[in-house]
């Protein structure tokens, strides 16, 4: 199934998690697959390793087994940036001999550990060029605080743009804990002509060492009300889970009744935070 359906009938509900990083723990996620399966969410999308990584086969690997095993439909995720045609290509393939519809395509962030080939500079021309070939429904990223490398949201959104015409047809969005500043962005997205699903990515914080990668990778401005909760919990794990958790549903909560049309739960392979957060919505989503 295409995941592109789910937002034409109700709010959809998904949920990202990450291949782990050895072959044993592939053996052992099931443990987690079967808490978010009892969840029901619409698709789970499957990160993919940085730069090529190792773990970028193990992508596909535990999308199978999220689709055959659980008989939920994942969405592959798939950066760019150092690969050329013929590895996009042979991706698709595999992509096609497994039954995988789905692809959030990236381009990822430069690595030291593969250098970035010339081929596609954006998702956008992913997007183009396999769309060429193949029946994928494309999914893209998208930025409420704005990507680090545009100047403006306004140049951003014109990218985004360039990625809806490309043929995206739903965007996830980058984590942030403003709702105001996604609803501005979803605003701006609407007036760029954007009318494809735009989807707030959500994640609680529950980790103190959590706090500082989450503000270098993604830049995420943390509101005065969620600034109190860190400063005061930051050195009480147990503290810090309660109200990271009460946070992100509050969050969740405001986001369903201003009538935006799905969640995706950045899970972090953790399934009692997907399951607290669900049963905080059960009757809301
Ligand atoms: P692009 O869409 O190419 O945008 C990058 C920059 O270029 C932006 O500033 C944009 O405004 C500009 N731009 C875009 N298109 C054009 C164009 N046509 N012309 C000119 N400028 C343009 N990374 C991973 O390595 N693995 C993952 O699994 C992964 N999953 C992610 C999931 C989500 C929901 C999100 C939000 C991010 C994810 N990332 C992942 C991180 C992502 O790879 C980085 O944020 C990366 O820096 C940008 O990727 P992009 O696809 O948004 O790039």
């Amino acid at each position: 199934m295409k995941v592109s359906e789910v937002y034409k009938k109700k709010r959809g509900l998904s949920f990202e998690i990450f291949p782990p990083k050895k072959d044993t723990e592939l053996r052992n996620i099931d443990a987690t697959l079967e808490v978010l399966t009892d969840l029901h969410p619409d698709f789970i999308s499957v990160t993919f390793g940085a730069g090529g990584s190792s773990n970028c086969n193990r992508t596909i690997e535990l999308a199978k087994k999220i689709k055959y095993d659980y008989g939920i439909e994942p969405v592959v995720h798939l950066t760019c940036l150092h690969y050329d045609m013929d590895e996009i290509d042979c991706f698709a393939e595999e992509l096609k001999k497994e039954g995988l519809e789905n692809v959030l395509a990236l381009r990822g962030d430069p690595s030291p550990a593969a250098a970035a080939k010339d081929t596609f500079r954006h998702s956008s021309d992913l997007i183009s060029y396999m769309k060429q070939k193949n029946d994928f429904c494309f999914l893209g990223a998208c930025y409420p605080e704005c990507h680090p490398e545009s100047d403006s949201i306004i140049s951003d959104i014109k990218s985004l743009r360039k990625k809806v015409d490309a043929g995206a047809e739903v965007l996830l969005s980058q984590l942030f804990f403003d709702n105001d500043i996604f609803y501005r962005f979803h605003e701006e997205c609407e007036l760029a002509g954007i009318d494809i699903p735009v989807i707030p990515g959500v994640m609680p914080v529950i980790k103190a060492k959590q706090i500082s990668r989450m503000v270098q990778l993604c830049h995420a401005s943390f509101p005065k009300r969620f600034k109190k909760i860190i400063e005061r919990y930051e050195n009480n794990e147990e503290a810090l889970f309660d109200a990271g958790m009460s946070y992100c549903l509050s969050q969740i909560i405001d986001l369903l009744v201003s009538d935006i049309r799905g969640i995706h739960l950045y899970t972090m392979n953790n399934p009692a935070v997907a399951r607290r957060i669900c049963e905080g919505i059960r009757n809301i989503i």
